[in-house]
Order: structure tokens, then C-alpha cells, then sequence
């Protein structure tokens, strides 16, 4: 049964020191090195982890690994329950020119903490260790074993971070939890996406008799017209909404006196969870054959792809998570969808594991300039944490 763990038993001061510990280790990734980080990690958690462990697929691309061991033994017949930790090391670039102040030197001002990454996500990372802390201050034991995944890479996509996890097998257990900045709202959903150009090729003549010609630049505004804001004739999912496609570039032509012979139209394609790369494709391309385009030469490019992936709000897992928050908080936070990708996708669709994300920090922080989080919701995150490793014991998806 979950017991409410109170703020007061934060250590504001130690929690905002770690943060700003992990910000000032400048990891924007191109080109990340994460490893840089390793040394204050294995500092903040020396006194729980029983073992580390480093997956490093490219030089200084690392992603550290430590298992925190619950401390109850199982009960007879049961299994103590595993929890992943799954936090990103890495953070985007930055413009220091349009920054106010130094990214890399955070700072606090009133009740917010500013720097590179304080949002999105070193602050829900030290949220999550702190929470260790939290939790012995109660005096409850830990019932269950933590495995704290610091990954690189995530915001490149994860080819050098959680999918190298993923590669070793290390992503199955009874649940995970990914402190992402969602405003501590529960998120459980996430759209895909399949990114690309459309290329287009025309036959170059002269800008005075258009129609002697074959225009790629004519062309590709016939494509923009099919696939722009279409409906695509997706479901409506109740936390996704229906996803449709942007074109957000057009690039074509030489010169205003000459037919274009080429054009280059950019699409994102957002999906939703279970479409594969294959079905993203064959959708575009049913769209563009639905328009009437037989005369227009053009190639499909796909740059980019990342698969959409959910779990049940109604898991147990999700259950235990928005009571652990409400106890905190003092009412039920929202249950959501994100229109965008996390390293959630491959701990749900390849690990097996219901992966909630929630943490500290507004989403519309991520990324943006003057990057900032907000020191209560820090504490907040930290103590909800601490509620949520107390009651992920044996047994815990009956009690949720
Ligand atoms: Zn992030």
C-alpha cells in the first residue's frame, strides 16, 4: 500500500546540487560524450549501487548502468519486482548567443533552476536518485530491486544509447519508469514518425514558354496539395488524436527564366503506436497514388523513421504511478499522449516492459532557450519517486 512520503523529507539543497552537477558536464549531443558524466553518477549513487555496469558502443558514447538491490528478501513463493530507471545523459546543442545567461553554468533564480538539460532531463534524473535518499528519511525499506540505465544518445534517437541496451538484452523487467519532463503528468503513449523528401525531377526549358517544359517545381506543389494536413484515414486514438503529415520544406528550381528540372518536397509523417516503417511507407504512398499524380517523376527518400508505442493507462503500472504522484501532489495528475518519440518506444515494444514517462520540468522547456525547471516540481518529482519505490514490492500489481 502506498504511505505518503512528504516533501519535507527532500533534500532541496542536495537534489538542485546534483542537477546542477550533471548541467554543467556539457553533453549536447552531436557530439554527447556522455561519458563525462560517469564520474558524478557513480558519486551520487555510491552509496546504494551494488554494481555498475558500462555499455559503450562508440568511444565515450556510454551508457552507465547501476543496480540498486531491494532491501527485503522475497516472500516465500513471490519475486522482488524490477524497476528501470531510464534516464538520457545526453542534451541539445545550444546557440550560447541567444541564451541570457551561460547554458552550461546553471543557476538559480527564485524558485527556478536554469541551464541546459535542468528540464530535459538531468533534473528528473536527479529526481530519481535523490528519491533513493527520500525514501531511507521515511525509514520504509526499499522493496525492490532499481536498475538506473543513464543512457547516451537519446536525443539522436537512441542508436548509440537505449538501443545498444536493447542489443544486450537489457530492457526486460516487471516495469520502468522514464523521468522525462512531462509536467509530471503520466504519460503512457507516444506518436511515431516517418520523416523524408519527396524528389522530384522535370525537364528544364525556357522561363518565357513554361509549358515546353516539365516543371518539378508545378509538380511538387501538386504533391504538397496530397499529402498536406490530409487525412490519411487513421483511427482516432483517444490519447494520440488522428496524425497527419506536414510538408515543412520545399527546396527546387535554379533560376526564376528556367523550367525547374528539379524540387525536393520535406514531409513528416506522424504515425501511431504498431505501424511499422513498412506501413508508414505503403500509407504515403497510397495517398499519392489516390491523387492523380501518373505524370509527375518523383522518389520517395525516407531519412528518418521511429516507431509510436503505449501501454494500457489502465496497467497497474500506470495506476501505481498516478497514485504515487496524487499522494504528493494532492490530486490525480493527467494521464497523456506525446506527439513526439522517447526511449520509451524500445523498452516497450523490444524490452516487453510497461514503461510509464513522467518527470519534472514542462515539456515546452525541452529544447527551448533559457531552458529552465522548476525547483518545487523537482522536490515534487522526488518525493512522488520515493512513494513509488516504496510500494513497487511484492505483490505491488495487486495493491495499484
Ligand atoms: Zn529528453
Amino acid at each position: 500500500m502506498a504511505r505518503v512520503v512528504s516533501t519535507e523529507l527532500v533534500d532541496t539543497g542536495r537534489l538542485v546540487d546534483l542537477t546542477s552537477e550533471l548541467v554543467a558536464v556539457a553533453t549536447a549531443n552531436p557530439p554527447g560524450n556522455e561519458r563525462a558524466t560517469s564520474e558524478v553518477l557513480r558519486a551520487a549513487l555510491a552509496p546504494w549501487a551494488a554494481s555498475w555496469q558500462e555499455v559503450e558502443p562508440s568511444p565515450g558514447r556510454l551508457s552507465l548502468l547501476a543496480r540498486v538491490p531491494a532491501q527485503q528478501p522475497a516472500p516465500p513463493g513471490g519475486h522482488v519486482p524490477v524497476l528501470i530507471v531510464n534516464a538520457h545523459t545526453d542534451v541539445v546543442p545550444v546557440v550560447p548567443d541567444r541564451w541570457s545567461r551561460a547554458p552550461f553554468e546553471p543557476t538559480v533564480v527564485g524558485d527556478r533552476l536554469y541551464g541546459r538539460g535542468t528540464a530535459d532531463m538531468k533534473g528528473g534524473l536527479a529526481a530519481a536518485v535523490r528519491a533513493l535518499a527520500t525514501l531511507e528519511a521515511t525509514g520504509l525499506a526499499r522493496p525492490c530491486d532499481i536498475v538506473f540505465q543513464f543512457v547516451a544518445d537519446e536525443e539522436r534517437g537512441g542508436g548509440l544509447g537505449t538501443r545498444a541496451l536493447m542489443d544486450a538484452g537489457l530492457l526486460e523487467a516487471d516495469a520502468a519508469l522514464v523521468p522525462e519532463p512531462t509536467g509530471l503528468a503520466v504519460c503512457v503513449a507516444e506518436r511515431g514518425l516517418l520523416q523524408g523528401r519527396l524528389e522530384v525531377r522535370g525537364r528544364p526549358g525556357h522561363g518565357s514558354r513554361p509549358r515546353e517544359g516539365v516543371s518539378a517545381v508545378e509538380h511538387a506543389a501538386r504533391l504538397v496539395l496530397a499529402i498536406h494536413a490530409a487525412d490519411f484515414g487513421d483511427r482516432e486514438h483517444p490519447l494520440l488524436g488522428r496524425p497527419t503529415a506536414n510538408v515543412g520544406t520545399v527546396h527546387g528550381g535554379s533560376a526564376v527564366n528556367v523550367v525547374a528540372e528539379q524540387a525536393s518536397v520535406g514531409f513528416d509523417r506522424r504515425i501511431l503506436p504498431g505501424v511499422t516503417r513498412e506501413d508508414a511507407v505503403a500509407g504515403l504512398r497510397a495517398k499519392l497514388d489516390a491523387a492523380d499524380l501518373a505524370d509527375v517523376d518523383f522518389e520517395m527518400v525516407v531519412d528518418d523513421f521511429g516507431e509510436g508505442s503505449e501501454m494500457s493507462p489502465d496497467h497497474p503500472f500506470a495506476h501505481l504511478v498516478r497514485s504515487s504522484l496524487g499522494l504528493v501532489l494532492g490530486y490525480e495528475p493527467p494521464t497523456i499522449g506525446m506527439s513526439f518519440t522517447t526511449d520509451a518506444r524500445f523498452i516497450r515494444n523490444q524490452g516487453g516492459t510497461p514503461a510509464v514517462v513522467c518527470g519534472p520540468g514542462d515539456i515546452a522547456q525541452a529544447h527551448s532557450i533559457d531552458e529552465w525547471v522548476s525547483i518545487p516540481q523537482l522536490v515534487q518529482a522526488t518525493a512522488a519517486f520515493a512513494t513509488l519505490y516504496a510500494s513497487f514490492g511484492p505483490g505491488w500489481a495487486t495493491n495499484a
